[in-house]
């Protein structure tokens, strides 16, 4: 009885230093949750082909008068300027803006799991030779993970391989996430942030 219950105590010391080990080794990877979608305030929007009509809302004077309202009311960036047909300056023809949202999230980043034994056995469509990294990090970031755009590990820009798996049962669990590199770079999401 007493020796089953010491190793239950090793065995729990065990499963805690887990989310130790995650604190201590672990590092800050970017998770870009979906991003805001708000439909342009230039243009006018169509449901039908989900973009920019190619029409100015306001006539010059007007979208002056506006963009300087707007920025005297401690907004940042372009939201109204004329144009007179084709692509609107504002949204990029795009009938809508789209306002980026991170958080920083501490994990235990392991490039290349397939070497311990945990294979992703097929590489997603498209993405043949993408690297893939395994996650541990807190439960608490389930649905971050599950609902998330893209991960960012150290400059590489990864997707979901499969959905973000619980391993362990109560406190003593740890969330595990699969992600691949993609071939695109960082640079679109802080270019989009710097124009606003
Ligand atoms: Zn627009």
């Amino acid at each position: 009885m007493v020796h089953s219950r010491i190793s239950l105590k090793t065995k729990n010391r065990f499963k805690n230093s887990m989310r130790d080990v995650v604190s201590g080794l672990g590092k800050d990877v970017t998770v870009y949750k979906q991003p805001l979608k708000a439909e342009c305030l230039n243009c006018f929007y169509d449901k039908l082909t989900n973009s920019s009509t190619g029409k100015c809302k306001w006539t010059a004077l007007e979208a002056i008068t506006k963009q300087a309202d707007y920025l005297a009311s401690g907004g940042a960036g372009l939201q109204y300027k004329f144009f007179k047909v084709g692509r609107c300056p504002v949204c990029k023809g795009k009938g809508f803006l789209e306002t980026p949202r991170k958080v920083w999230v501490n994990t235990l980043v392991t490039w290349n799991p397939q070497n311990r034994g945990n294979t992703l056995r097929t590489t997603p469509a498209g993405y043949e030779g993408a690297t893939v990294a395994e996650l541990k990090t807190d439960p608490k970031y389930h649905k971050l993970f599950r609902d998330c755009q893209k991960v960012v590990i150290e400059g590489n820009v990864c997707k979901l391989a499969k959905p973000p798996v619980l391993r362990g049962l109560g406190n003593n669990s740890i969330l595990v996430v699969t992600v691949f590199t993609t071939d695109t770079t960082d640079k679109e999401s802080d270019g989009i942030l710097k124009q606003y």
